[in-house]
């Protein structure tokens, strides 16, 4: 079958929920994807940071291939052998003192408010049903009737109330406006270290630091979703390392398991994540053998491999040479390591007719908003690659 076949079989039985580029990719290896005419792209998106270990990488195979053939799921009524070896070591990799395993990242995310508001009625002493939770305009935390409660997306809202109470919305990297929203009843604070489904939306400098102090002095909860911008890509293992910050709360998803699977996790201290007891929360497939032992490797491969190094790396040098570009359609640069928006101004013609002039020279990525154009290639990336992508880039930038 060929690619319009393919693209007239989705239009007809799939719900029209995503606009992909019209590309229909088969396969997949380390930075590159290959299409079903036998094009090769190189990924300059990653599934959204969910493969920054690279497509198919081999030792994430080799260990779902073999868990798959064991025992890939018990349900959590019984224990397994993997899940144990999960919780440590990824305790042990980000210094925190538990975690909860989940799917996806909007799990996660759910997983970690409703910790928060526990923690707020049985450690903070907040009257029951009163718990507030602050969140920022802009936020991208997942499609849940309760994540799009808070969001300020229109488009994400529209036809899906009523929603669920309980959230306020501030001005992003604004601290004071932190300081203002708060009250008796506030239980955390939610929040993304850059934006990135915003627009790659960086704060500015300090912005975390002092959200740190804010939520300490009251007593409230910092969340930090780090489900895009964590294991790596900002060529730290968690954005929030930047500026020296720990949250009481992460949550991290996506490249967890390397993109082969999902899979996303709560972390936190033993005062929040032990507010759940037996039955207070759950999930089938939450925690089980398959993705406990994908996600052990994809861990194993970040660091091992000097995956969050490289990201460091490779994103200054890649912001560098994007900077230098003299395109009458670039706005701003901005980013960190290897998550990177090119913000084009408004007479540009829109962001997607890039991508689509990109896809033609062999680079796949997507706007984000109108825009921007997000860049975040996998974290194995050489400088070689982005000098090939670049040539590319700064041909399509150039275009009238
Ligand atoms: C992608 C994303 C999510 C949601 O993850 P899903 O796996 O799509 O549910 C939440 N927060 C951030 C910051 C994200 O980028």
């Amino acid at each position: 079958m060929k690619t319009q076949e393919y693209i007239a079989l989705e239009e007809r039985y799939n719900a029209r929920n995503y606009k992909p580029l019209d590309v229909v990719l088969e396969r997949g290896q380390g930075i590159w994807v290959w299409d079903v005419e036998g094009n090769r792209y190189l990924d300059f998106l990653s599934a959204y940071s969910a493969v920054n270990q690279g497509h198919a990488h081999p030792r994430i195979l080799q260990a779902m291939i073999e868990q798959a053939a064991r025992l890939p799921l018990t349900s959590r009524a019984f224990r397994n052998d993997q899940l144990p070896l999960l919780a440590q070591e990824l305790c042990e990799l980000t210094g925190y003192e538990m975690m909860l395993p989940m799917n996806t990242g909007a799990e996660a995310v759910e997983t970690a408010l409703k910790a928060a508001r526990k923690w707020g009625y049985q450690v903070k002493g907040v009257p029951e049903s009163k718990a507030e939770i602050i969140a920022c305009e802009g936020n991208f935390q997942g499609r849940t009737i309760t994540i799009i409660s808070f969001s300020t997306e229109p488009q994400y809202r529209e036809g899906f109330g009523p929603f669920t109470p309980g959230f306020v919305t501030i001005p992003y990297g604004d601290a004071d406006a932190l300081e203002q929203a708060i009250t008796p009843h506030t239980v955390a604070f939610s929040v993304e270290p850059i934006q990135g489904e915003g627009g790659v939306i960086v704060p500015p400098e300090s912005y975390l630091r002092r959200v740190r102090d804010i939520c300490t002095r009251h007593n409230v909860l910092l969340i930090a979703d780090e489900i895009q911008t964590g294991l790596g890509r900002t060529g730290r293992l968690f954005a929030c390392d930047w500026e020296g910050v720990k949250p009481d709360v992460v949550t991290i998803g996506k490249a967890l398991s390397g993109g082969f699977y999902p899979v996303s996790a709560v972390l936190a201290s033993r005062d929040v994540l032990g507010v759940f007891r037996p039955g207070d929360h759950g999930s089938t497939f939450g925690g089980n053998p398959l993705g406990a032992a994908v996600a052990r490797t994809a861990l194993k491969v970040l660091v091992e491999e000097g995956l969050i190094e490289n990201a460091r790396l490779q994103g200054e040098y890649l912001m560098g040479r994007l900077q230098r570009i003299e395109s009458p359609h670039i706005k701003q640069v901005r980013g960190r390591g290897l998550l990177i928006g090119v913000e084009l101004h408004a007479e540009a013609g829109g962001a997607r007719r890039f991508a689509e002039a990109l896809k033609r020279e062999g680079l796949l990525c997507k706007e984000t908003h109108e825009t921007v154009i997000r860049f975040a290639p996998p974290l194995v990336i050489t400088r070689d690659d982005l000098d090939w992508a670049l040539e590319r880039i700064e041909r399509v930038l150039m275009m009238p």
